[in-house]
């Protein structure tokens, strides 16, 4: 990966240790010129970077959505709240500018499409993906809704890629690895794990639907 978007990844405010960040970046070049990639839940774009590092070195083009209100976890008084992310005016949460900056500062405004909406509300209007990436709301409506309305969205060869997934409750939340295990359920084939990053492959042919 680029090293000066690698550097700038690890500045960026958000929830992608880097690690985790790089095998993301790999999954997304693998499959970035089969089509368009796909990110639920864009926050500050701190793993855009990672999935826009590897569109712009293949031609591609990442659309991330997010309605930049934040996901409950985040409203305040919850653990992941930002102060700082507060629209004075409403009063609610905005992570809007933030983004905007930071594909300014990574120089992939041409490559990062933001789309600023409920993903299951894009979805419904959505074609095609070479990647999703699902890391958007994690309760257990929000992950299962994003999971049926993007998962079929996933080209013959693409990439499903799922973050937050803790095989072990003592980990974290459980919906993330319960829409892992309906994709592993519905066809899709493991293809890599890194900290809590899992990615899954639709065969090119196959019950995957
Ligand atoms: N990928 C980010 C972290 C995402 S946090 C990073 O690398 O740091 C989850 C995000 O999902 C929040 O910004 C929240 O606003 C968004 N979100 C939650 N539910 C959503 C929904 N239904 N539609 C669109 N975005 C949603
Ligand atoms: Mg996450």
């Amino acid at each position: 990966m680029n090293p000066e978007l690698a550097a700038l990844a690890q500045q960026v405010k958000g929830f992608m240790p880097h690690d985790e960040g790089l095998a993301l970046y790999r999954a997304a070049a693998e499959v970035a010129s089969l089509g368009p990639l796909v990110e639920i839940g864009s926050y500050c774009g701190k793993s855009a970077v990672y999935l826009g590092a590897a569109a712009a070195e293949s031609g591609g083009v990442l659309f991330t959505i997010d309605h930049h209100r934040g996901s409950e976890e985040m409203q305040a008084g919850w653990e992941h709240h930002d102060p700082g992310l507060v629209d004075s005016r409403t009063g609610r949460m905005d992570s809007l500018p933030v983004l905007r900056q930071t594909l300014i500062d990574a120089g992939l405004e041409d490559t990062v499409v933001a789309i600023v909406g409920d993903s299951v509300a894009v979805a419904a209007h959505w074609s095609s993906a070479a990647l999703v990436f699902i890391d958007g709301g994690h309760g257990e409506a929000p992950a299962h809704a994003d999971y049926e309305a993007w998962s079929p969205k996933v080209v013959p060869g693409g990439l499903l890629a799922i973050h937050d997934v803790f095989p072990d409750p003592a980990d974290g939340g459980r919906p993330p690895y319960e829409i892992w295990l309906r994709a592993l359920d519905d066809g899709f084939l493991e293809h890599s794990a890194r900290g809590s990053l899992r990615v899954l492959r639709r065969p090119v042919s196959g019950p995957a639907s």
